[in-house]
């Protein structure tokens, strides 16, 4: 019997605009709706960051708040995931909403370059990161842009600054950083296995057209699966997707042909280690 596959929804990130497409949701009531759909679809974790009505990228976490409110109130149970990467620079203002105790925050715990630019993750800065998702109860998701984040992850573990095994997310194809790359890709996979035993969840980002090609291998090899806008807005290289969900229903389409069961969110939060939350209990007795 194979692992269901949990699938992520990077709804906006802090990138792609409206002019790169229209689905792209900026405001939170829209970041509600398109994550409601990709929860119906699907997605039992959704990646979030949030932006200014300029469509710029924000840290404020009355925001976020928002965000959450609305999420938990239209989707219960799906697993709430906030970005802490999504303003390079700003300092601890990047931590600012973990207060709001999400259930998990993506940590970036290395510095690569990005397109144009250093993505900055000071030593200092991922100590306290980590220090206020212990704080809060907040699990990490790893961003792995190198295998250093990998064996990072691991250190970090052995300290106690990690809550729960370490949930690892290899990221491919962000143009300056990993290529996407199978021989890498499988010694990713070897390094989690080794490092944190067989059994230890793992999942994949693909940048751009690669989204797809991640969200194959990642899905074939047992691993689960990210998806979305704020990576990809594309669901060929003619068309835009339309959205969100058509993204997720491409992923689940993947899981299918793999003969794997896309993840209840009831399942995802067994695999992740994560409590069931109050209201969404109560959903699920009526
Ligand atoms: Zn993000």
């Amino acid at each position: 019997m194979t692992t269901p596959c949990i699938i992520c929804v990077a709804i906006t990130g802090s990138l792609p605009t409206k002019a790169n497409n229209p689905a792209v949701p900026i405001s939170v009531s829209e970041q509600v709706e398109s994550t409601h759909e990709a929860f119906e679809a699907g997605a039992t974790i959704v990646h979030a960051h949030v932006r200014n009505d300029d469509e710029t990228p924000s840290s404020d976490p009355d925001k976020f708040a928002a965000l959450k409110e609305g999420i938990e109130r239209h989707c219960p149970g799906m697993i709430v995931q906030f970005s802490t990467g999504g303003r390079s620079g700003a300092g601890k203002t990047r931590g600012g909403m973990l207060p709001l105790r999400p259930d998990m925050a993506s940590l970036s715990i290395g510095s690569n370059n990005f397109p144009n630019r250093v993505y900055e993750n000071p030593p200092d800065l991922v100590d306290w990161l980590a220090s206020e998702m212990l704080a809060h109860d907040v699990k990490p998701e790893i961003e792995a842009f190198d295998l250093s984040h990998i064996l990072k992850a691991r250190d970090m573990a052995d300290k106690g600054q990690l809550k729960g095994t370490p949930y690892i997310q290899f990221v491919m194809g962000v143009k300056n950083a990993m290529p996407v790359d199978r021989d890498v890709f499988e010694y990713y996979i070897r390094t989690v296995h080794r490092l944190f035993g067989a059994d230890a969840p793992w999942c994949a980002a693909g940048i751009g057209a690669n989204q797809k090609l991640l969200n194959e291998w990642a899905i074939a090899a047992g691993g689960h699966a990210r998806t979305g806008l704020e990576d990809n807005v594309r669901l060929d290289r003619d068309t835009l997707a339309p959205s969100n969900a058509a993204l997720v229903r491409r992923a689940v389409e993947i899981c299918d042909r793999n003969n794997r069961r896309v993840a209840t969110w009831q399942e995802a939060r067994r695999i992740l280690g994560l409590s069931v939350p109050d209201d969404a209990r109560k959903g699920q007795a009526a």
